[in-house]
């Protein structure tokens, strides 16, 4: 496996494990497979070596990840307030995985960032603050799990990952790549799959779990709005798709159920970036997804006040569903210098 890790970093990461009891990990807001799978993949690893390690996150995550090992004992920041701060008191080390701004912790910001505990960060998006004593930003790695399983090996832990933390950590990886499809750019990640799998890991379980289980109410939501509610923008080889309140409302929608609806278009042929546009309670909440390398966390950052992975970015606009449509859409043309070229289209 390629080295990537700094060794002084390993080391340092070492001796303030071993100085630690009580180790707190936390991840960002609306947690996915792979802020829970990092922070709980950790958490079962840390406990083997006799530590009390315990995960707080600051939302409720998705009841479609409830088959993740650990997930009961989650700490749900706004259900368990007085014993998260409880949690944090108590800590000697706190490891913050998958996000690269403290703003990504929303509610819990304040409680993580005002502790004068010790502080890691453990991270592969874009330009992390560096608010922790030791940061591992590697924004190529396919995903946090990818990073805390280097980690793990790097310290001499393999052997002690137990079937739990493998399974935590395998869930962040096929979720963060689709499984296997996206986000890869280095074929370690088949070793480690390996690796994981080695322990016992029975990876098309976690596919079908995590990827491949939906509602009926999400069938029927996705359905409609690729029926429906997509528009392709021949010319500027992009898709959008648009929810209102109503229609949300109509299919009596929950979080989560249009998880993986931006991917679709990208099926077509030639649709190069698909827009995902809904209207939640407070503002619109942007989800992009593109394919040969067109930058929609650009298009995020610049548009949408967000950002995240060049393929896979998100963002919020306030104002109404038709203005964040029609900004959008007028916004294209600035960005076909990113399209491929005729001939760089894969051929079927
Ligand atoms: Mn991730």
């Amino acid at each position: 496996m390629k080295q990537i890790l700094i060794d002084a970093d390993i080391k340092r990461l070492w001796v303030m494990i071993e100085a630690s009891t009580n180790i707190v990990l936390t991840c960002h807001v609306r947690p996915d497979g792979d802020a829970l799978g990092s922070t709980l993949g950790l958490a079962h690893l840390l406990n083997t070596l006799g530590k009390h390690a315990r995960v707080i996150v600051p939302d409720q995550p998705p009841k479609t990840l409830a088959f993740m090992p650990g997930y009961k004992e989650l700490a749900i920041y706004t259900k368990h307030d007085p014993y998260c701060h409880k949690l944090v008191d108590e800590a000697d080390l706190i490891i913050c995985c998958d996000f690269n701004k403290l703003s990504r912790l929303d509610l819990l910001e304040p409680l993580i960032s005002e502790s004068s505990k010790p502080k890691v960060l453990i991270d592969h998006h874009e330009d992390p603050d560096y608010f922790a004593d030791i940061t591992f930003s590697y924004p190529d790695m396919s995903s946090t799990c990818e990073l805390v399983f280097r980690i793990i090996a790097a310290l001499g832990l393999y052997r002690e990952m137990n079937k739990e933390a493998a399974e935590c950590i395998l869930t962040g990886i096929v979720t963060d790549t689709r499984n296997f499809t996206v986000n890869i750019s280095e074929l370690d990640i088949y070793e480690i799959l390996m690796r994981l799998l080695e322990k016992g890991v029975d990876k098309n379980r976690i596919v079908k779990l995590s990827l491949n289980t939906r509602s009926l109410s999400s069938l029927k939501i996705q359905a409609y709005a690729i029926s429906e509610k997509l528009e392709i923008f021949e010319k500027h080889h992009g898709a959008i798709i648009t929810l209102d309140r109503e229609t949300l409302q109509r299919f009596n929608y929950e979080k989560g159920d249009t998880e993986g609806l931006v991917n679709m278009p990208l099926e077509v042929k030639e649709i190069v970036y698909s827009f995902f546009l809904r209207e939640d309670a407070e503002y619109i909440r942007v989800s992009a997804r593109s394919q040969y390398n067109f930058p929609v966390s650009k298009v995020c950052e610049d548009l949408f006040g967000g950002g995240g992975h060049l393929q896979a970015a998100g963002g919020e606009f306030r104002g109404s569903l038709e203005e964040c449509r029609k900004l959008l859409i007028e916004s294209m043309p600035k960005y076909d210098c990113y399209l491929p070229k005729a001939g760089e289209y894969n051929e079927i």
